[in-house]
């Protein structure tokens, strides 16, 4: 009997002993991240939105094998400003981004006094690498390489064209670190495989990979053999739209088989998400939200958001409470093993206790918007725009109305006023607005 026991109790402390162990290396290993960012692709797009007409099954996938959020933000309808907050944590009219630059401008960016991601995480220890789409400052100082990444392969400017034979304006080079340099694959394909590339040379040490893809911005380029994956298609915006969404997903597919490969699909946070909404000229869908990009309806803002970490976030969830592409930043620092400090007066929270459960409230009570003189705010569920295009502020209830097509402003000015207050309270903090960009009107 006394052996007996003694047994037990061996394997018993053999079995503490173990899963001490266990969780240790768990909290100890640092996971990787991949941050992976669409170019305007619309909130009704991606099987896990509820498209059926495109399929998406890798980009699904994260969803699947993760959480999705229903009510993902990001913090303006275009791309600069948007990659501005996702990218500091920190809503960017407070550091006065308020719409994307005129084209040829060059004279714009994040202030150097404002940290970003990738340099935060390299104090992690983190190696980081950027594949893609900057468009956060086109001068040397504010370039990637000198914004905490180790490598850079992409544009620093808003879009580029994806065949090695376009005839399309491709508003500056392509890049590889500093030198410019020209790409003879199709360029969707070129960042997975130099995404592929990254992973395959650092996956012994926590790395930071953000895979910005140019697409599915304009210009409108697909490749002949994507597009006769849509044969029941006729030729046109949609077609190619469909083809170029494919062809990102491919791209994520090799990404993910690469993580795979490493075994390191188990310690790394992979996040999806679009910088703004889809609009008509390129033919990608906000089903069933009001507005597109540019805007500040649900269709501008509101985007495809999911994040994926096996055995930390839930598997196949929905979170459908209001979350922000400005909690990208905080999520990620906390998951590197860091801390947030109360001084980097961060606009974004980390999302891993919301996820987990272990924090049943709110990670925002409110959200807002604002492109110079338009105005938006996201409270519970109510919405609130005041734009030049509307001749007075609008009111919309989003839990009965997420298409926004009715106006209760008139019906409920008490509500109308409590979301004004609290605009005006937020809208004190920020340097004065500025005059707004072409491209900012509705
Ligand atoms: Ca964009």
């Amino acid at each position: 009997m006394e052996k007996s026991i003694t047994a037990f109790m061996i394997q018993l402390f053999a079995l503490v002993a173990g899963f001490s162990t266990a969780v240790f290396t768990v909290g100890a290993e640092k996971p990787n991240i991949v941050l992976i960012i669409a170019d305007d692709l619309g909130y009704g797009e991606l099987g896990f939105q509820g498209c059926t007409e495109i399929p998406t099954p890798h980009i699904d996938s994260i969803a699947k094998n993760g959480t999705r959020f229903t009510d993902g933000y990001v913090t303006c309808s275009m791309c600069h400003p948007s990659r501005a907050g996702m990218m500091t944590g920190r809503h960017q009219v407070r550091f006065g981004i308020e719409g994307n630059p005129p084209i040829k401008e060059r004279n714009y960016g994040v202030p150097a006094s404002e940290p970003m991601l990738a340099e935060r995480l390299k104090k992690l220890s983190y190696t980081t690498g950027l594949i893609g789409k900057w468009h956060l400052g086109p001068t040397h100082e504010l370039s990637p390489l000198r914004r905490g990444f180790d490598e850079f392969y992409g544009i620093h400017h808003g879009g580029h064209s994806f065949l090695p034979t376009s005839k399309q304006r491709t508003k500056g080079p392509l890049m590889r670190g500093d030198q410019e340099i020209t790409e003879e694959t199709y360029l969707t394909t070129a960042l997975g495989r130099e995404a592929v590339n990254f992973v395959d040379r650092h996956h012994r040490a926590p790395f930071f990979l953000c895979l910005s893809f140019t697409a599915v911005h304009k210009p409108l380029e697909a490749t002949e053999a994507d597009l006769k994956r849509f044969p029941e298609m006729k030729p046109g915006k949609r077609k190619t739209h469909a083809a170029m969404t494919v062809s990102m997903d491919d791209a994520v597919g090799k990404v993910l088989a690469s993580l795979q490969a490493h075994d390191l699909e188990k310690n790394t946070l992979i996040i999806f998400i679009s910088d703004n909404g889809g609009f008509r000229a390129i033919a990608s869908r906000n089903t069933p939200l009001r507005g597109a990009k540019w805007n500040l309806f649900e269709g501008g803002n509101r985007v495809p958001f999911a994040m994926q970490w096996t055995g930390r976030i839930p598997a196949g969830k929905l979170y459908e409470k209001p979350v922000s592409a400005l909690d990208i930043l905080p999520t990620s620092v906390v998951a590197a093993g860091g801390t947030i400090d109360p001084a980097w007066k961060l606009d974004g929270v980390n999302l891993m206790p919301f996820l987990n459960g272990t924090d049943k409230g709110h990670p925002h009570e409110t959200l807002y918007w604002r492109i110079g003189e338009r105005q938006a705010i996201r409270h519970g569920n109510w919405k609130m725009i005041h734009d030049r295009a509307l001749k007075r502020p609008a009111l919309f209830d989003l839990s009965q109305d997420i298409g926004e097509s009715t106006d209760l402003a008139g019906k409920n000015p008490e509500k109308l006023a409590q979301l004004k207050t609290l605009y005006e309270r937020w809208a004190k903090e920020l340097p004065p607005a500025q005059v707004d960009t072409k491209y900012g009107r509705l």
